[in-house]
């Protein structure tokens, strides 16, 4: 067990002792059709589509500019929305501080979206405590250094994220880019502790081998409902099998884990797949209920959908294979 104290806060990582994954119920009338997921869920279904070729490679081929910017919103009682129409940055608050999921693209955004979304919304950003990265593409750790600094923030990343993230700095970054200082590197189940506020991190290969999911509470008008929060949605992954064959099983172990916990929320890091932009505007105009809650069948069928979403790419290169042949091993990331 590793426990990280920060001075006058009491902050606790800790492995989960003992806990117990439910095995997946038998399928959902909504699951053995995916239709209605679908519905509900259209930004996961984009990823049942043919990734377009050629490949993009993360690696190399990032081409810059500032997104559309997208209004900070409150969401839950303690989470809030702080991204763009790009990428997310999620803040939870919490009686300690605040645990910050993802920072954008660089400095510039950092400043704009997430420091000046948060006091826009009333919160203070020098209590941002942790700074969770889902996954080590720049577009989510981009703004972390500048924040970790600032706000003497500790940075949370999967191992082979943050060997990933200092394999991407070799390549040289965008200019105004930078990488977050090497900081806590968490296991699958590993949480993270402030005030009352527990997150679970779960290690879900695919997007990256390193992405990080998560299970966390919030309270929807002081209703506590869980999250499960999905840490690496494109599958534009590559010729190459295995990273989908990773990806299909990790959402399996999040359908899971969303089924064990009462998931209500299917949350991600980017509004074009949970679309949490439309779900904002949604809540604006309507007094009844919370668009961003569902059913807890609903949400274990929405990670059976990515799953399915995954095999289906493999389909795909397998019939490509017919000419180019699928390939073993990862691709272009
Ligand atoms: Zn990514």
């Amino acid at each position: 067990m590793a426990i990280f104290l920060l001075k006058n806060h009491k902050i606790l990582i800790s492995s989960i002792v003992a806990s117990t994954v439910l095995a997946a119920p038998p399928a959902t009338a909504e699951e053995s059709s995916y239709v209605g997921i679908a519905k509900l869920f259209p930004g996961i279904q984009k990823l049942c589509e043919p990734v377009p070729k050629p490949y993009p490679n993360f690696m190399t081929n990032y081409v810059y500019k500032f997104p559309e910017s997208f209004p900070e919103a409150k969401v839950f009682d303690n989470l809030y929305y702080l991204g763009n129409h790009a990428a997310s940055s999620w803040a939870i608050k919490t009686e300690e501080g605040i645990i910050l999921i993802d920072t954008l693209d660089n400095e510039e955004e950092a400043k704009f979206s997430i420091e000046g979304g948060l006091k826009k919304l009333g919160l203070d950003p020098s209590t941002i405590k942790f700074i969770i990265i889902t996954h080590g593409h720049i577009d989510h750790y981009g703004g972390a250094r500048y924040l970790a600094e600032k706000y003497r923030a500790r940075v949370i990343m999967g191992e082979k994220d943050w060997e990933k993230a200092a394999q991407r700095a070799k390549v040289g970054l965008p200019a105004g880019f930078t990488t977050p200082s090497r900081d806590i590197s968490v296991k699958s189940r590993d949480q993270v502790t402030l005030g009352s506020t527990t997150v679970k991190m779960i290690i879900t290969p695919g997007h990256t081998r390193g992405t990080i999911s998560m299970i966390f509470p919030v309270t929807d008008k002081g209703v506590r409902r869980n999250v499960a929060f999905w840490g690496g949605m494109g599958l534009n992954l590559g010729p190459n099998i295995e990273p989908y064959s990773a990806y299909a099983k990790s959402a399996d172990l999040m359908k899971s884990e969303a089924y064990s916990n009462k998931a209500q929320i299917f949350l991600s890091n980017h509004a074009k797949f949970d679309y949490a932009d439309k779900k904002i505007e949604i809540n604006k105009n309507t007094n009844s209920g919370n668009a961003f809650t569902n059913t807890t069948p609903e949400i274990v069928g929405a990670f059976g959908l990515l799953a399915h979403c995954a095999q289906s790419q493999i389909e795909f290169i397998k019939q490509d294979g017919v000419n180019g042949g699928a390939k073993v091993g990862r691709g272009a990331e």
